[in-house]
């Protein structure tokens, strides 16, 4: 951990959340940010962009070598993206539970896999898998003075 990830602990955990662009195509994006909204997590970030394929092969460089790689990125590439930062306390896992499994099949239903969509090549929505890929995918995806936090008043009514 060095200090930027320090920053980012208890309840200022930040994830990178982004609406891929089957989840903007078919408008679940108020639903998604409404369902963080609902849970007690702040918006921070949030931008609608058509994603260069550079920046999409950085994001999922992890998966370089595997043959679903270059139709990853195309996918990504194919149209506009929402990406968001969502703060509060254990963001990263509860956004991941949220989520689903990458393979909807695998989804529960109450999750955005499990009730949005049926394939992992068109599984709607990224979430970070650890506070590290957070920080890293943060940084790439936008500029610190994209980034507003602030106190929010409802903070006595979230956290103990
Ligand atoms: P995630 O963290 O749950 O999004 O999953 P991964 O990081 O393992 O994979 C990134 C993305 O690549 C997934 O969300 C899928 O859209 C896609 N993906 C992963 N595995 C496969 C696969 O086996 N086949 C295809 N077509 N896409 C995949
Ligand atoms: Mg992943």
């Amino acid at each position: 951990l060095d200090l930027d990830t320090l920053r980012w602990t208890g309840v200022k955990e930040r994830t990178f959340i982004a609406v891929k662009p089957d989840g903007v195509q078919r408008k679940r994006v108020g639903e998604i940010v409404q369902r963080f909204e609902k849970k007690g997590f702040k918006l921070v970030g949030f931008k609608l962009l058509k994603a260069s394929k550079d920046l999409l092969r950085e994001h999922y460089w992890e998966h370089r070598n595997r043959p679903f790689y270059n139709r990853l990125v195309t996918y990504m590439s194919s149209g506009p993206v929402v990406a968001m930062v969502w703060q509060g306390q254990d963001v990263v896992k509860t956004g991941r539970d949220m989520m689903g499994k990458t393979n909807p099949i695998d989804s529960m239903p109450g999750t955005f896999r499990g009730d949005f969509c049926v394939e992992m090549g068109r599984n709607v929505i990224h979430g970070s898998d650890s506070v590290e890929s957070a920080q890293r995918e943060i940084s790439l995806w936008f500029k610190e003075s994209e980034l507003c936090d602030r106190e929010v008043c409802s903070n006595n009514w979230i956290y103990d």
